[in-house]
């Protein structure tokens, strides 16, 4: 059912104040729905148990409570979870949770569908529907702590913003998000287990530097020369390198923290010397680390993985310029749960 009433998780803490006192009540008890609502998760206004009939009737009368629904979990044989995440007007966005031998990573969705046009990821062929309110990402988080508790014994350690969207593109709501996941009435977890993965908007990357966020960053790269990187991410021609560096630049001047690099090697798109060294030449203002990842097909084979050569050459020449390099496998392919290949086919 549609309905006109507000979403009540949209109000902060204040306002959830100011709407009691306005109703009569006193601001305490804004106080006890808000703990309600974020610390104890709850779904109805009925579980408010410490709060009067009456003022639960009040509440159901003039708001919702929009919570998501885990409709379908998918359970990878490498223990990577799935989520389809059902939103309160019936679209679907997708997380996932990482269990490593050290620690449990959530992986969740900013927005649903994605405005960019990275041309070898699933998440791009479905067009921007809408961006995600607050509570929408932080309740991914919620699912996946609690699945992280239940199968894995563990609470969940790390967040990345590596679902479907673009988290630069959905700032405010982003933001907001990260502020209930830190604080200790929401999950009271360390924003530098955050990292919020970006595919280069200069603008908002230098927005974060400003507003001194304490979340780490990464940059989805993928190629270091212009003409490449706009042949497989068009939205490069309207953000082009040199914007990206120098709001790179303008972050590490502000918040000295090292730049993390996605990367990708492609079969002749960007597996020769060249592309290494124009990497290297980008990274070296500021102390950077790679992440190679591995490419996880999505179509045709119009995207092929580059051989373990290529790789090599990477690892080599980038350790050689004392470049810090990864190489990351991928997890819970056989349910397509992996990087780029959230696109809601199950
Ligand atoms: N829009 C953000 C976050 C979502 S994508 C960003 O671009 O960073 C998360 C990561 O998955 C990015 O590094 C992206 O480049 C990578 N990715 C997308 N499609 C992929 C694919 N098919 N195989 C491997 N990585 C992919």
């Amino acid at each position: 059912m549609t309905t006109s009433k507000k979403d009540i998780r949209a109000l902060t803490k204040e306002q959830l104040r100011d709407f009691f006192v306005k109703e009569g009540d006193q601001a305490f008890r804004g106080n006890q729905v808000y703990e309600w609502l974020w610390s104890k998760g709850a779904h109805s206004f009925e579980d408010m148990t410490n709060v009067s009939i009456e003022t639960r009737q009040m509440l159901e009368d003039n708001f919702v409570i929009n919570h998501i629904r885990v409709d379908n979990m998918q359970k990878s044989s490498d223990g990577t979870i799935k989520n389809a995440v059902r939103l309160h007007d019936g679209l679907i966005v997708e997380s996932v949770l990482i269990p490593t031998k050290t620690r449990t990573t959530a992986c969740v969705s900013s927005q649903v569908g994605c405005s960019l046009d990275c041309r070898f990821c699933a998440t791009s062929r479905l067009k921007r529907m809408r961006n995600l309110n607050p509570d929408e990402i932080f309740d991914q988080v919620v699912a996946i702590d609690k699945e992280s508790r239940l199968y894995h014994n563990r609470p969940l350690s790390n967040i990345v913003f590596m679902g479907m969207g673009e988290p630069l593109m959905n700032y405010n709501n982003v933001l907001k998000a990260i502020d209930k996941i830190t604080s200790d009435e929401g999950l009271g977890m360390s924003p530098k287990r955050i990292v919020v993965s970006t595919s280069g908007v200069p603008k908002m990357i230098k927005k974060m530097a400003d507003d001194e966020v304490k979340f780490k960053l990464a940059v989805s790269l993928h190629s270091a020369i212009d003409e490449v990187r706009t042949s497989i991410m068009p939205f490069n021609e309207t953000f082009p390198l040199a914007d990206l560096r120098e709001a790179l630049e303008y972050w590490y001047a502000k918040t000295k923290n090292r730049i993390t690099y996605e990367y990708v090697v492609w079969k002749d798109i960007n597996d020769k010397k060249k592309d290494v060294e124009a990497l290297i030449e980008f990274c070296k203002f500021a102390p950077s680390k790679v992440n190679l990842i591995e490419y996880n097909p999505i179509d045709d084979g119009e995207f092929q993985q580059a051989n373990a050569e290529a790789i090599d050459m990477y690892v080599s020449m980038l350790e050689a310029n004392h470049i810090t390099v990864t190489v990351r496998r991928s997890r819970g392919k056989d349910i397509d749960a992996a990087c780029g290949q959230l696109a809601n086919k199950s």
